[in-house]
């Protein structure tokens, strides 16, 4: 396998921004905080009620 022309431009970029920045939710319930992706609070938060919380997610 012929690699195509190496850039070392491309390779030397180095990026502010930290590798695993993941905004944070805190659930109300038990102060637990997790990580999600962008614009997915509410799914994670979603998610861990009805782990966690099953009888407060049931209304
Ligand atoms: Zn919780």
């Amino acid at each position: 396998m012929v690699m195509p022309t190496p850039r070392p431009s491309t390779r030397r970029r180095s990026f502010p921004v930290t590798v695993t920045q993941l905004p944070m939710v805190r659930c109300a319930e038990c102060g637990r905080t997790m990580a999600h992706r962008a614009g997915e609070a509410s799914a994670v938060l979603t998610a861990h009620y009805q782990q966690s919380h099953a009888e407060a997610v049931r209304s």
